[in-house]
């Protein structure tokens, strides 16, 4: 006989699971992250009644399953739209190295490292390159500038910051918590459901995110820059050292020597060969600025870099009290410098995603239609959207695109994951 894969697995296998790994953060003994190449990094539950019940109460926790939209306050278009907009600002790390190595301004960094030397967060959870395989991540724990500077820029590959979850909950003191929208709404989830976790985050800080390469998206960028196969990388930079900065590779040859490849701009390695190794629950994500967090920050594309390595410049969003008080004393401070900017600057700053948002209504319609799961989202205005904001032939794209798409790719199929 066989039996139902447990709830944590199914999100899995319907291509629900974000990655985030708020799963295995939760139940660190009976859940773990594993990376696949063309699947992300996901969970894997041990196949015993304890791992079945682990899973049982993981998936209340897993915003990839699921996330309740309508509990943000929502005063007017702006916040339906975007989340919750308290204020906005426009600018970047004082700190000229922060800058210069941070994704955007470096305001992500800047913002951890202030909590940590005001000590309002005994640390911060976020990722950083794995040094043993630099096409991959690992979620880490930092506690000092030198730390921080493990995370600054971006990284387009599968990375699960929630996984940190289980040290938190383990050491004494309170952490901030930085993620991709997905990570940081399982991480509130988690916490509205734990008074004592809650209490020990912080604070959470979102980056903008339009969908996370695959680690076989990244092999494709070490071909676009002639990395021999099998390489032994030491180094792989898909943003910073400059706004939007490069992707570019380091080795070490048969001879133990450095060798750097050619560096490609951000436009190229994420419009040429990344954005198409993005995972489908990437499509159908209807959350790409961090709604559920206290910060959120991206870059500010309105008033876009001249070169490839311009002095960076962040947007950044604060969604709850806690964030304005938070952005308001860096900038005190002088850790931030940022002005402030009208609220509805975020819709001129990344024009693509109301439309994504509507979009996702057609995707997922398809999705209904072929009798896939989707994810049990309250409170989104992907209809509104779709009806009012989409041009005719887009509305029909949304559904009969995707409709193309979950055939050709036969999504309905259950994933299977295949540890590296
Ligand atoms: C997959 C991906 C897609 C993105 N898409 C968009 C987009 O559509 N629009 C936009 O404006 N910006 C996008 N960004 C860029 C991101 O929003 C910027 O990094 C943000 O502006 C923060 O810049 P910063 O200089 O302040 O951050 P930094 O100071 O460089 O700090 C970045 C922080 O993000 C964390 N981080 C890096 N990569 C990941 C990851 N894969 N998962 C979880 N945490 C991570 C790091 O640990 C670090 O703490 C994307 C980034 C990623 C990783
Ligand atoms: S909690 Fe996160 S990692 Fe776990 S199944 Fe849900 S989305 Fe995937
Ligand atoms: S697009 Fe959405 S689901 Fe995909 S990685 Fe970004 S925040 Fe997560």
């Amino acid at each position: 006989m066989t039996h139902s894969p447990d709830p944590i697995t199914q999100t899995v296998q319907s291509n629900l699971c974000t990655g985030c790994g708020v799963c295995a953060g939760r139940f660190p003994e009976l859940i773990r992250m594993v990376d696949d190449v063309t699947n992300g990094r996901r969970p894997i539950v041990a196949q015993t009644e304890a791992g079945l019940n682990a899973a049982n109460q993981a998936i209340n926790l897993c915003a990839g399953a699921g996330a309740d939209h309508a509990s943000l306050p929502a005063k007017d278009e702006t916040d339906r739209d975007w989340g919750p907009v308290l204020k906005i600002w426009e600018g970047w790390a004082a700190d000229e190295e922060i800058r210069h190595r941070g994704s955007s301004g470096g305001a992500v960094t800047a913002l951890g490292l202030a909590l940590i030397e005001a000590g309002e967060a005994d640390g911060v959870a976020h990722v950083a390159q794995r040094d043993d395989d630099p096409r991959l991540n690992r979620s880490v724990i930092s506690k000092s500038r030198e730390d921080m500077l493990r995370g600054a820029g971006s990284r387009y590959a599968q990375a699960s910051p929630g996984e940190r979850l289980a040290e938190i909950a383990a050491t004494p003191g309170r952490f901030a918590f930085i993620g991709k929208p997905c990570d940081v709404a399982s991480v509130r989830k988690a916490a509205n459901q734990d008074e004592y976790l809650d209490d020990k985050i912080a604070v959470t800080i979102g980056i903008f995110c339009a969908g996370a390469p695959t680690l076989a998206a990244t092999e494709a960028l070490l071909d676009r820059l002639s990395v021999p196969k099998g390489a032994a990388l030491t180094d792989l930079r898909y943003r910073g050292n400059g706004w939007p900065g490069t992707m570019q590779a380091t080795w070490r040859d048969a001879d133990g020597s450095l060798q750097k490849s050619d560096a490609i701009s951000y436009g190229e390695g994420w419009g040429q060969v990344l954005q198409a190794g993005r995972k489908w629950r990437c499509s159908i994500c209807a959350d790409h600025t961090g709604e559920f967090a206290d910060i959120s920050v991206g870059d500010p594309w309105h008033n876009p870099p001249k070169g490839n390595t311009d002095p960076g410049r962040s947007l950044i969003v604060a969604r709850t009290e806690r964030g304005v008080r938070i952005i308001e004393a860096a900038i005190a401070n002088g850790t931030l410098i940022a002005e402030p900017r009208d609220r509805d600057l975020i819709a001129k700053a990344q024009p693509n995603l109301l439309d994504t948002r509507g979009s996702v209504f057609g995707r997922r319609l398809a999705m209904h239609l072929t009798g896939m799961p989707v994810p049990k989202d309250t409170g989104l205005n992907s209809f509104d959207l779709w009806k009012s904001h989409l041009s005719l032939k887009r509305k029909a794209q949304s559904v009969a695109g995707s409709l193309k798409r979950i055939v050709r790719r036969r999504l309905w199929r259950a994933v299977d994951i295949t540890p590296v």
